[in-house]
C-alpha cells in the first residue's frame, strides 16, 4: 500500500534507508564493520523486488563466499515471505561458472567443461613443465602457478604480458609456460579457478551481442566486500554496470579497514575510485555499529588507528545498552595449554546455554586449527571446520569424484590418470607414458587413447583385460545415468570399478572410516538434480558444508571469517612470527604489516559480546621450541578496553623467570638445540640502546629500543627485528 512506510524499512536508521530507497544510479557504501552494510545490500534486494522495480532473476548479487550467498539468499526470501529461486546470487566464481557454461563455445571450451581444484591445476602444470628443464627447487611449480594466478587476477591473458612482467622469473620463460598451461586447459576441456572470471570477462568485451544480452537482462546490480575485488572482478563488473547510455545501477559496499585479499590480487583502489568511474556516484556512510559492545568497538578502532593507509572512519556504538566485558587477552604456556583454556572456556559457556554455534575459533593459518580440533574432540564439544573443505578433501572422497568426472567428461585426462591405476590395474610408469604419447599424437582424451590401444592390442598382460573392465563400468554406467538415475549409476561404477572393494580389503585402521565416508557422498548424490551439477557444486564449494545440522561451534581462519558474527571469538596465536606472520616480518614492508593490522581488526570485530585474545609463551615451530614474542597488535590495544590475565601481567616472569616445569608435564621433551632458549635466565645486563649485538639468524646489529627482555634491533642485513634478549650476544 502506497504512503505507508514498509516494515522492513522501519527497522533501519536514516542513512541506511537512504541507502536502499537510492535504487537508481551508482551508489557506494563505505563504513566500518558491523554497520549492516550486507544487511542494507539484502534489504536492498528486497526492496527492488518488492517495489516491482525489477523480477527476482534481473538483479545480479554478488558476495564474497558461498556462505555469504546461502546467507543472503535465505534472508531475501524471508522479506519476500516465499522461497527466492533462479536467482543470480552467488560468489564472483560461481556467477561466472555460471555464465560461461552458456558461451563456452566462444573460448574453445564445450558448455560441459571441467572445473580444475588446486591439485589438478599443479599436476597439469607440472606435466607440462617437463621439457621446459626448470630447476624446481629454484622456481618450484607452485611459485609459477601464482604468477599465473596473478596475472590472471589482473585480466592478463599470455598474449597481454609484456616482456618487462616475464624477466628472469623461471628463466624468463613464464609467458610461455602460461601459455601452453591455457593450451593444455582447452583440450581437456578445462577451467580453473581463474579463467572463469577471465574466459567469461574477455568474451563480454569481445562480443556486443552477449553483454548486450546481460545489460537487457540485469537492471540492478549489488556487491558486498567491495574492498577485496581484484582487477578482473572489477573489470568484469564495469563491464556489466555500464548500459550504454542508462546510468548504471550498481550499488557497492565495503570497508577499506576490511582489506584483507591483497595477496590475492585484490585491489583497494577499486573503491578508492568508485566515484570516477561512475560519475555521479553517491556515497553513503554508515557509523553506528549494531553488532558489538562497547568495549569490543573500542579495542577494535584503537587497534585499526595505528594503520597509517586508511580512509578514516567513525564509528559509534549503535546499541546505546552494550557496554559489555573488556577484550581479554590471555597469555598461556603453549599450545597444549592455548587449547585446554580455550577448551574449559566453551565448556563454562555451553554449560551456562550459551548456544554453540554462537562461538568461533578464528585463525590465522591453517595449521593453528589441529590442536584446537584435538582439544574439542576430546572434551566431546561439537565443532566444524568451516573452509577447510574437510570433507571434500579426503583421498577417497578425491578418487570417487574423479570416477564421476571421468564419466561425466570423457576428456578430463587429470582425473582418468588419477582413476587408472586406483585400485592397481597393473598400469606403470612406462604404460602411461605410452598412453599419453599416443593420446598426444592423435590429439585425443586419454581415455579414447586407452580405448583405441585396447582395440589395436597394444596394451599387454594383466593392464589388458582389468583396462577394458574399466571402460566397460565407466560406458555402462554413462547409459544408466540416463535411465536409472545419478545415484545409482555412480553407486554402480564404484562397485564395479573395484574401488569399494579395494577399500574394503584395506586391513588399516581408517579403512572402515573411509567406506563410511564414500557411503555419505553417494547418499548426498540425492541433494542434486544430476551428476553435472553435483560436481558443479563439488568445485565451486568454499565452505564446508555442515551436513550434521548440529549445535556445534566454528573453527576456521580470520580470511574465512570475513562478514560473519558470532557472539564469543577466541583469536589465538597472537604472537609476532604467527600474527602478524612471519612471512610479513620477513618482508618487512609497512603495507604487509597494515594488511596483518587489518585482519587483526576482522577478527576482533566478527565478535557481538566477548573478544578472548591469547598468546602462548612457547611454541613448537617445525618440530623445534621457540620462545614467543607477544603480537604487537596486543600492546596496541587500548588499555581501557582489555582486560589482561595470566603471566602477561608479569612479562619478566613470562619470559625469564618460568619454572623448568609446569604443570605435571616436566617442559618439552624435545630433543633440541632451542630449549635452551627457553629455560631459566637471568635478566642481562649491558642489553642498552646502541649496543652492537650479534644474532645466530639475523647477523650483526644494533639495538634500537629495550622493553623488558624485548629488544629491538637494527640489524644490518635483515633489516629491524624484535627479539628477546637471551637470542643474542653483545658483541
Ligand atoms: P561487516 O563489515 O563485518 O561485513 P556489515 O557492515 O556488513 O559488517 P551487517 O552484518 O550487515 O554489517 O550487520 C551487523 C549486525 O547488525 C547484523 O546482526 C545486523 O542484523 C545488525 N543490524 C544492522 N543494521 C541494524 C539496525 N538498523 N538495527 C538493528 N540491527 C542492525
Ligand atoms: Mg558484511
Amino acid at each position: 500500500p502506497t504512503g505507508q512506510v514498509p516494515d522492513y524499512l522501519n527497522r533501519l536508521n536514516p542513512e541506511q534507508r537512504d541507502a536502499i530507497e537510492t535504487t537508481d544510479g551508482p551508489l557506494l557504501v563505505l563504513a566500518g564493520a558491523g554497520t549492516g552494510k550486507t544487511r542494507v545490500l539484502t534489504t536492498r534486494f528486497a526492496h527492488i523486488l518488492l517495489s516491482g522495480r525489477a523480477r527476482p532473476n534481473q538483479i545480479l548479487a554478488v558476495t564474497f563466499t558461498n556462505k555469504a550467498a546461502r546467507e543472503m539468499r535465505e534472508r531475501v526470501s524471508a522479506l519476500l515471505g516465499e522461497s527466492a529461486e533462479g536467482l543470480w546470487l552467488g560468489t564472483f566464481h560461481a556467477l561466472c561458472a555460471r555464465m560461461l557454461r552458456r558461451h563456452a563455445e566462444y573460448v574453445e571450451l564445450t558448455s560441459s567443461f571441467t572445473i580444475l581444484d588446486t591439485d589438478d591445476q599443479l599436476r597439469l602444470l607440472k606435466q607440462l613443465l617437463e621439457p621446459y628443464h626448470i630447476d624446481p627447487k629454484r622456481w618450484p611449480p607452485q611459485a609459477i602457478m601464482g604468477v599465473i594466478q596473478r596475472w590472471k587476477d589482473r585480466g592478463l591473458m599470455p598474449d597481454a604480458i609484456t616482456a618487462a612482467e616475464d624477466t628472469d622469473f623461471a628463466n624468463g620463460r613464464c609467458t610461455e609456460i602460461y601459455a601452453d598451461y591455457q593450451q593444455r586447459l582447452k583440450q581437456i576441456n578445462a577451467c580453473d579457478f581463474g579463467d572463469l572470471m577471465l574466459h567469461m570477462t574477455e568474451i563480454l568485451r569481445k562480443h556486443p551481442d552477449v553483454l548486450a544480452q546481460y545489460h537487457r537482462f540485469f537492471r540492478y546490480i549489488l556487491v558486498d566486500e567491495y574492498q577485496d575485488t581484484n582487477t578482473i572482478q572489477y573489470l568484469w563488473l564495469r563491464l556489466l554496470a555500464h548500459r550504454g547510455t542508462q546510468r548504471a545501477n550498481i550499488c557497492c559496499v565495503g570497508d577499506d579497514d576490511q582489506s584483507i585479499y591483497s595477496w590475492r590480487g585484490a585491489e583497494v583502489e577499486n573503491i578508492l575510485r568508485f566515484e570516477r568511474d561512475f560519475p555521479g556516484a553517491k556515497v553513503v556512510r554508515l557509523e553506528r555499529n549494531y553488532r558489538s559492545t562497547r568495549q569490543i568497538l573500542g579495542a577494535a578502532s584503537g587497534l585499526i588507528a595505528h594503520n597509517e593507509e586508511r580512509l578514516g572512519k567513525t564509528l559509534h556504538p549503535g546499541r546505546e545498552d552494550a557496554e559489555g566485558e573488556k577484550v581479554r587477552v590471555i597469555s598461556v604456556q603453549d599450545s597444549d595449554d592455548e587449547a585446554r583454556m580455550i577448551g574449559t572456556e566453551i565448556e563454562r559457556l555451553r554449560a551456562d546455554g550459551h548456544p554453540m554455534s554462537e562461538i568461533a575459533i578464528l585463525v590465522r593459518a591453517g595449521f593453528q586449527t589441529r590442536a584446537f580440533e584435538e582439544r574439542l574432540i576430546t572434551l566431546g564439544l561439537p565443532y566444524r571446520v568451516v573452509g577447510g573443505l574437510r570433507f571434500y578433501e579426503r583421498a577417497e572422497i578425491r578418487d570417487a569424484i574423479a570416477y564421476m568426472r571421468v564419466v561425466s567428461q570423457p576428456s578430463d585426462d587429470l582425473a582418468f590418470e588419477r582413476i587408472i591405476n586406483v585400485p592397481r590395474r597393473g598400469v606403470g610408469t612406462t604404460g602411461l607414458q605410452k598412453m599419453h604419447m599416443h593420446a598426444r599424437e592423435r590429439q585425443i582424451p586419454l581415455t579414447a587413447a586407452v580405448l583405441e590401444m585396447l582395440g589395436a592390442g597394444d596394451i599387454k598382460g594383466r593392464a589388458k583385460e582389468q583396462l577394458a573392465a574399466l571402460m566397460q563400468s565407466i560406458a555402462t554406467t554413462r547409459e544408466m545415468l540416463g535411465r536409472e538415475g545419478h545415484v545409482v549409476a555412480i553407486d554402480h561404477l564404484l562397485e564395479e570399478s573395484g574401488y569399494i572393494d579395494m577399500w574394503k580389503a584395506d586391513k588399516s585402521p581408517d579403512a572402515p572410516g573411509r567406506l563410511e565416508n564414500l557411503k555419505e557422498l553417494v547418499r548426498s548424490l540425492a541433494d542434486y538434480e544430476n551428476l553435472g551439477g553435483f560436481l558443479e557444486h563439488v568445485a565451486l564449494v568454499m565452505d564446508a558444508e555442515d551436513r550434521s545440522g548440529a549445535d556445534s561451534m566454528s573453527i576456521m581462519t580470520l580470511h574465512g571469517a570475513k562478514g560473519l558474527e558470532f557472539d564469543t571469538v577466541f583469536l589465538p596465536g597472537w604472537e609476532e612470527g604467527v600474527f602478524p606472520s612471519q612471512r610479513t616480518l620477513d618482508e618487512g614492508g609497512l603495507k604487509g604489516l597494515e594488511e596483518e593490522r587489518r585482519l587483526a581488526y576482522v577478527g576482533i570485530t566478527r565478535a557481538r559480546k566477548l573478544a578472548i585474545i591469547s598468546h602462548a609463551a612457547n611454541r613448537l615451530i617445525y618440530g623445534s621450541w621457540q620462545s614467543a614474542i607477544p603480537s604487537r597488535f596486543v600492546e596496541e590495544l587500548p588499555a581501557e578496553h582489555v582486560e589482561t590475565r595470566g603471566d602477561t601481567a608479569n612479562s619478566r616472569r613470562t619470559f625469564l623467570g618460568r619454572p623448568a616445569v609446569f604443570g605435571s608435564t616436566p617442559f618439552p621433551l624435545v630433543a633440541s638445540k632451542r630449549v635452551h632458549d627457553v629455560t631459566p635466565t637471568p635478566a642481562r645486563s649491558g642489553m642498552n640502546v646502541g649496543v652492537r649485538v650479534f644474532h645466530q639468524k639475523f647477523g650483526y646489529g644494533t639495538i634500537t629500543s629495550v622493553e623488558g627482555n624485548r629488544l629491538e634491533v637494527a640489524f644490518e642485513k635483515a633489516g629491524p627485528k624484535r627479539v628477546i634478549d637471551t637470542f643474542v650476544e653483545q658483541v
